[in-house]
């Protein structure tokens, strides 16, 4: 056990855009508990609410209705990215938020900064300047990654998968600098209940039904209500369960339905790996998070909607690993759990792809690559 001054402190810098960099952030912190009992102090900070000005601060709330307008979304996307135009981006902005980062940095000294957002590191390392601090990136999108993930004064960039990986070196990333790992997810995913009809027990869900599980990210987003209507009006021998994370109108309409089939709506849930683990098939928007949870529970996926940009490649990894298949209309959505209903053979098959494509232990790696930083670990090379 570590005396309480040989603590190392680690500052997660994350925001609430989505559910995604929470999740991610809490994995790792877990992680590091679980690998390095009274090792570490963490904290968090959610840098666009805690510290910037607004209207940046309100980005958290601003990210839901945001991501309505897929093709608006589209274009401050394509026009951020890019080595020219990020860099572009940062020297406008830059003034406006450098006083509140500059008070984050004084407000939050650490033995090590993880940052799990991709606005925050430009803006983070010109303000630290030379100090030695050392600044790890932790990319929480899977393969189309945005240029502001990348700035090549961070000491040390995780990726989740080797598409990601050729990116950070496009953006200049020395080789060295890159690790392949995963994409952090909880402890509960990687260790799931022994026996997963106890949670169907629980919750009152039938043993007999597969079950398809329904969600749309941290807040409920994209057409989730067309695609829960569809496939209640589908007439299929199966249960429908619906997580609406954050979002409680979308809750009420659901429950609202003329419902066809047996059914359970839920709103934000942290028992998120037990829904997967009592779940066959997972229907879900192209959220990378889920999408790792999803890989990990071994189940097949049906992605009804993708953001442009950061998620498009999402998408394209889960169909060409096998994983599951894209169906942006409510109609292709029924045609592909149908098929998995219908034909458990057809279910195995795709589970077992999307299991072998799952990193369970992207978590504890990272831990040990933080502890290895700050020195209090050292992997066997
Ligand atoms: N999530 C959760 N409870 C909910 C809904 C979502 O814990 O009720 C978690 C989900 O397990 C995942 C994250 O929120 O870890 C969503 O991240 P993702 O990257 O899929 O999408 P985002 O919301 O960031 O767009």
């Amino acid at each position: 056990m570590a005396e309480p001054s040989a603590r190392k402190r680690v500052l997660f810098l994350f925001s609430d855009t989505g559910g995604g960099h929470r999740s991610a952030t809490l994995a790792l912190i877990e992680a590091l508990g679980l690998e390095f009992p009274d090792t570490f102090d963490c904290k968090m900070v959610d840098v666009f609410r805690d510290y910037l000005p607004a209207p940046l601060r309100y980005a958290p709330e601003m990210y839901p209705p945001m991501t309505k307008f897929p093709e608006t979304w589209a274009i401050s996307y394509r026009t951020t990215d890019g080595k020219r135009r990020s860099r572009a981006v940062i020297r406008v902005l830059f003034p406006y938020v450098a006083r509140s980062i500059r008070r984050l940095y004084r407000e939050n000294q650490a033995d090590i900064i993880v940052s799990v957002h991709p606005l925050v590191n430009t803006a983070m390392l010109r303000t630290m300047k030379s100090n030695p601090t050392p600044f790890m990136t932790v990319v929480t999108d899977m393969v189309t990654t945005h240029a502001f993930w990348f700035d090549r004064r961070a000491d040390l960039v995780v990726v989740p998968t080797e598409e990601a990986r050729e990116v950070a070196e496009e953006y200049g990333i020395p080789e060295g600098n890159v690790r392949v790992v995963g994409l952090p997810t909880a402890e509960r995913f990687r260790v799931p209940p022994a026996d997963p009809m106890e949670f169907r027990d629980e919750q009152g869900w039938r043993r007999d039904l597969p079950v398809i599980l329904v969600v749309g990210g941290g807040d409920g987003m994209g057409p989730m209500e067309a695609v829960v209507k569809a496939i209640n009006e589908a007439g299929l021998k199966a249960t429908l369960v619906a997580i609406c994370g954050r979002n409680e109108a979308l809750q009420q309409r659901l429950r609202d339905l003329d419902w066809t089939m047996p059914h359970h709506i839920y709103g934000f849930t942290t028992q998120m790996p037990d829904f997967m683990a009592a779940s066959d098939m997972l229907v879900t928007k192209a959220g990378p998070g889920t999408i790792s949870e999803g890989f990990i529970a071994g189940l097949p996926l049906v992605i009804y909607a993708r953001l442009p940009g950061q998620e498009d490649g999402n998408v394209a990894y889960v169909v060409k690993k096998k994983a599951g298949v894209w169906a942006p209309r409510p109609h292709q959505v029924v045609d592909a759990v149908r098929r998995w209903v219908e034909d458990p053979a057809a279910l195995a098959k795709a589970a077992e792809a999307s299991r072998r494509v799952a990193k369970p232990d992207a978590a504890r790696q990272i831990a040990r690559i933080i502890a290895d930083r700050v020195g209090v670990y050292s992997p066997a090379r």
